[in-house]
């Protein structure tokens, strides 16, 4: 039985995180839930992590909430931004990290890092659907393929095809073009990851970011955008099976910082 639990939870846009820790940062249960605020997502999130664990809201000595939506987890002893715990998370899980690259559901982020392992500044693109997970999901969908098999198909093309399209609606509309044409679907989807990581990349140069780099969000599960993010920004990018979870990692680790 350890001394203190404490909860993390990230309302996104397209995903609902909890993370409970102990208090040596252990990680005690963690679960994603792929529907984001104004769902029934950030109920289900803290249910299930607290029905893994066998422990009760009473049993956290401090819960923080993260994420677009965190201002809807009303039993929060506090609250604090996305761009804050996910720079916490993502030096908790890839120390000494200088940038970090976050491609959520609806927004990507590039995150300078202090050698505090805080956040020193930040640029986003929060306005506009390509460059981020709706992106990719919207491909997904009208290429017929499962989100998880973006990244491994993309990775069999050898040769990309061009997305010309800035705008999500007419990449669409390109893509079911180029479909009918009988252009193969790993080359298509290559084109695709690789028009997300040539927007992403535009947004890490504008930082003026530092190696050692990381990527976190779930599209980081997405092979074939980090291998051509680290060829248009020409080096290495880290990431881990957690990366989803370094906004609900972040709070929770702010979260023990309070106890
Ligand atoms: P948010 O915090 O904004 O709600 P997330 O960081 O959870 O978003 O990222 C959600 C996005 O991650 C989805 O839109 C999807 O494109 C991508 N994604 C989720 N799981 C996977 C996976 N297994 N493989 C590739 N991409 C994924």
């Amino acid at each position: 039985m350890a001394n203190y639990y404490v909860m993390g939870i990230d309302v996104g846009s397209s995903t609902s995180k909890c993370v409970i820790l102990d208090e040596n940062k252990e990680i005690v249960t963690k679960n994603v839930i792929p529907v984001g605020t104004g769902t029934s997502g950030p109920a289900r999130t803290v249910e299930s992590a607290l029905k893994e664990s066998g422990l009760s809201l009473e049993d956290m000595s401090y819960i923080m909430a993260t994420g677009y939506g965190r201002n809807t987890i009303e039993f929060a002893n506090a609250s604090m931004s996305e761009l804050s715990a996910h720079a916490k998370g993502a030096s908790f899980l890839f120390p000494g990290v200088k940038t970090v690259i976050d491609i959520g559901g609806q927004d990507a982020k590039a995150l300078k890092i202090s050698d505090a392992g805080t956040l020193d500044s930040f640029v986003m693109n929060d306005k506009c659907a390509a460059g981020t997970g709706r992106f990719l999901d919207v491909m997904a969908r009208v290429l017929e393929v499962d989100i998880s098999e973006m990244g491994p198909i993309g990775l069999k093309s050898t040769s990309p095809a061009s997305i010309s399209s800035t705008c999500t609606v007419f990449a669409e509309s390109e893509v079911i073009s180029q479909l009918s044409k009988n252009v193969p679907l790993c080359d298509l989807i290559a084109g695709i990851n690789r028009s997300v990581a040539s927007r992403t990349a535009g947004l890490v140069k504008r930082i003026g970011a530092n190696a050692p780099m990381a990527m976190t969000g779930g599209v980081a599960y997405n092979e074939g955008v980090l291998k051509a993010l680290e060829a248009e920004l020409n080096t290495t990018i880290t990431t881990h099976p957690l990366a989803q979870l370094a906004g609900a990692l972040g709070a929770a680790i702010t979260a023990t910082e309070k106890l």
